[in-house]
């Protein structure tokens, strides 16, 4: 196995506390770090190094772990800038727009949204996301939920069975008909090619006790569950995704002193959508009462056409710190650890010994330019799985 050493690393972000000057990022100045096929081997001051087979010098410039982009909503047709700019004009989101998605996906070929995804997944990449999570909920119908899925599963495994996204209107009539169906053939469908499963459990969306039955059919296909939730008003969401041992319960918007009670308590992370929330005009969740709380905290893009068209993690950080008081360095750990944390892994989100060598090298000589100079194309180059990409 070749073995390459990345030296004159200026700031090595590892997120390991164990390794570094002792912050929950574990920074090492004059750092190196050696890839050994898939894997991160060795870390530490580059004086230090081992020997290895090749060698690189990045200059004295930062490298980050990747970041774990863990909600996105990839694989879908068509775009919405007529209801963005109606929005701006003043009108309220209120997720009506989903279905205008759902039959430009419908008519899609699979060569179409495999080369759509290809693309923003592209895009992703090159803006330093090395993991991405998945949903399906643009076809709500057997065979394109799971037709979404399978196209899914060639970008990643982390793919999640939304089939309860929202009520398609061919069921308008029939709320539980349709939820048989979640429950029923669709998720039977769908449950080889998904790991998790996730409910929109908002006004408008699906109710407690619709969300509760779905988790657990979804369980007992033997998928995980994560949520969407208080996003457009105070609900049960958030208690919801403990009581079910929820990977992650996603937006948190509007949550109660209970509700951050709950999650402090819990191994389910609060996963916030920044782009979202800048997309739509909306309210930014209290990022400090969560994490003064100590509530885990993941940031993640939301990329999907209607509420959040956007593929870039820094931006992503640049709002969460900009808008929702996050310090960098906490904005930074949510788009890592806590994306890895989101998805209830602990190979990807760090840079140390055994991880996945899922690496960002900034053009930067510290991290916390990603804020400090948003738009800016700092990401120099991505290393996925010891691979050099983007
Ligand atoms: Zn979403």
């Amino acid at each position: 196995m070749t073995s390459t050493l990345i030296t004159n690393i200026g700031e090595l972000v590892t997120n390991d506390p164990a390794l570094g000057d002792g912050s929950f990022l574990g920074i090492v100045h004059d750092a190196a770090l050696v890839i050994e096929g898939e894997q991160v081997a060795w870390v530490g001051v580059a004086s230090k190094a081992p020997p290895t087979d090749a060698r690189e010098d990045v200059g004295g410039r930062a490298v980050v772990p990747g970041f774990v982009d863990s909600h996105t909503h990839l694989v879908f047709a068509g775009e919405r800038s007529v209801e963005f700019a109606a929005r701006m004009a003043g009108e309220r989101y209120t997720g009506g727009g989903i279905m205008t998605t759902v039959a430009a996906t419908r008519a899609a070929s699979d060569t179409a949204l495999r080369a759509h995804s290809s693309r923003l997944a592209t895009e992703m990449l090159a803006s330093g996301t090395t993991t991405i999570e998945i949903k399906s909920g643009y076809g709500l119908n057997v065979p394109d939920e799971r037709r979404l899925l399978e196209i899914a599963r060639e970008f990643t495994p982390e793919t999640t069975f939304l089939g309860a996204h929202v009520v398609p209107p061919e069921y308008a009539s029939d709320r539980d008909g349709y939820i048989d169906l979640v429950c029923g053939e669709m998720l039977e469908a769908c449950a080889p090619f998904a790991r998790w499963i996730d409910v929109f459990c908002d006004t408008g969306a699906f109710t407690a006790e619709e969300t509760r039955r779905i988790l657990r059919a979804g369980v007992t296909a033997g998928l995980a569950p994560r949520l969407h939730g208080n996003q457009l008003e105070h609900g049960p969401g958030a208690r919801l995704a403990v009581e079910f041992d929820a990977a992650s319960v996603d937006h948190c918007t509007y949550l109660s002193d209970a509700d951050i009670e709950v999650l402090a308590a819990s191994d389910t992370v609060a996963t916030l959508l920044p782009a979202a929330d800048f997309s739509t005009r909306s309210p930014y969740p209290d990022a400090r009462r969560l994490i003064d709380a100590g509530v885990t905290v993941a940031l993640a893009t939301d990329c999907n056409p209607g509420s959040s068209f956007v593929t870039s993690m820094p931006l992503c950080i640049a709002l969460a710190v900009r808008e929702m008081r996050m310090t960098s360095a906490e904005a930074l750990y949510a788009a890592t650890a806590g994306g890895a944390a989101a998805l209830r892994r602990d190979d990807i989100g760090r840079a140390a010994p055994g991880a996945r060598a899922d690496l960002v090298l900034l053009d930067a000589p510290t991290f916390v330019h990603l804020a400090y100079r948003p738009a800016s194309p700092i990401v120099a180059r991505s290393w996925k799985g010891g691979n050099v990409r983007g």
